[in-house]
């Protein structure tokens, strides 16, 4: 969706200069990022205390706490007590700066671009969060769907009304359109996501998915719709096959039934397809009519 005024908004403030802007909130976001991936999983409260440094205890001073900067002005090391402070740091805060300069990249000033933003800056701490705990936790994915929701009967256009607007629904207003699409995907979403996880255990006899996939793929499939949820689901099990074949192959393991964090495949596919989903669908569509 681009806004017809484009060009003027444009000209209002330079491209670099306003990708450079959302890309500094992104660095922000993602500082604040990696304080809910470390105290959300411990139940402890993301406001309060303010940071301390893990060894000596120290409170962070605010200007040691600028993201990615302040981590290469102190070389990586606490200020008081000269203990590296881990490169996770740094690393989120500069992923999701990049993130966020995609999405703009993407989306230019267009109503869109802020609920995409919330959006990927929720997948992407529910990412970390499955990689180093194996939990994704409901005070995300619960309120992702009804942010989900919300966005599309907000947005009607987010990512086109699809097939429900030719016929089903013809005549009805937009967003009724686009709520029941929203409604559809998280239907295809946390549904087929459900079903294997249901299949694998009666096949198998052990749970192999978690509900927190099932509420993360409601989530997702609500805010995509049903078309680009295939796609995530699609590059979630094809990535996740290719990991998981890599990583027993090295480690010889013969055991199927090692756990991934499936999240971190899913999450992965549903940036991507945000991305690129339209031009990986048509490319895909195309091959198939003349
Ligand atoms: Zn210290």
């Amino acid at each position: 969706m681009i806004l017809q005024t484009q060009s003027a908004v444009d000209n209002l403030l330079p491209f670099p200069i306003a990708l450079g802007f959302v890309a500094a909130l992104g660095a922000l976001i993602g500082s604040f990022l990696n304080v809910v991936i470390h105290r959300l999983p411990r139940e402890e409260s993301i406001v309060f205390p303010n940071s301390r440094c893990p060894s000596c205890g120290t409170a962070i001073r605010p200007y040691d706490n600028i993201p990615v900067i302040s981590y290469a002005l102190l070389r990586g090391r606490c200020r008081s007590c000269r203990t590296p402070i881990s490169a996770r740091y740094p690393a989120v805060e500069l992923l999701v700066a990049a993130l966020f300069a995609l999405v703009f990249w993407h989306d230019r000033l267009t109503l869109a671009l802020p609920f995409d933003l919330v959006f990927v800056a929720a997948i992407a701490a529910l990412i970390f969060i499955d990689a180093e705990h194996m939990i994704l936790p409901d005070v995300i994915t619960l309120p992702g769907i009804g942010f989900a929701l919300a966005a599309r009967a907000l947005v009607p256009n987010l990512y086109g009304l699809g097939f429900l607007s030719d016929g089903l629904l013809l005549g009805t207003p937009d967003w009724t359109v686009s709520l029941a699409g929203a409604l559809l995907g998280a239907l295809v979403g946390g549904g087929s996501l459900w079903l294997m996880g249901f299949l694998w255990e009666r096949l198998r006899g052990v749970e192999a998915m978690g509900l927190g996939d099932v509420k993360m793929m409601f989530m997702i499939g609500a805010y995509l719709g049903w078309a680009h949820t295939v796609l995530v689901i699609f590059l979630a099990v094809v990535v996740g096959s290719l990991v998981g074949v890599t990583l027993m192959l090295r480690r010889g393991e013969r055991d199927m039934q090692m756990l991934l964090p499936f999240g971190i495949f899913l999450g992965t596919g549903a940036i991507i397809s945000l991305l690129a989903g339209h031009a990986l669908i048509g490319w895909y569509v195309g091959r198939f009519t003349p």
